[in-house]
């Protein structure tokens, strides 16, 4: 279990690797930080993709090893993904975002 420090949402300014799904994400990504004190201090980002992941599917107190959220659930993460992006997409009116068009 974790003891939240703290968590913010925040556009990040370097690259940074995704704690539930180990992907690097660009800078400009929107990504929540959470600060524990689980073994000192440790800050973890997390994309929108597994923060939408966790309010669904786990319990506020689930330990996430690193990247397993789409390794152990590679669909369920995708399916997401891909919702999130079209309703990112339509809300600011791109639907071609990433080269996707064809979702
Ligand atoms: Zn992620």
């Amino acid at each position: 279990m974790s003891t939240i420090l703290s968590a913010k949402t925040v556009t990040t300014r370097k690259p940074h690797a995704c704690w539930g799904c180990g992907i690097k994400y660009p800078p400009g990504t929107e990504m929540k930080v959470v600060t524990s004190a689980d073994r000192g201090l440790d800050t973890a980002y997390w994309c929108r993709t597994c923060q939408e992941y966790c309010n669904r599917y786990l319990e506020p107190d689930d330990v996430v090893v690193s990247g397993e959220l789409r390794f152990e659930d590679p669909e369920g993460w995708e399916a997401i993904r891909q919702e999130l992006e079209q309703r990112g997409a339509s809300a600011y009116g791109m639907g071609c975002r990433s080269g996707r068009c064809e979702l």
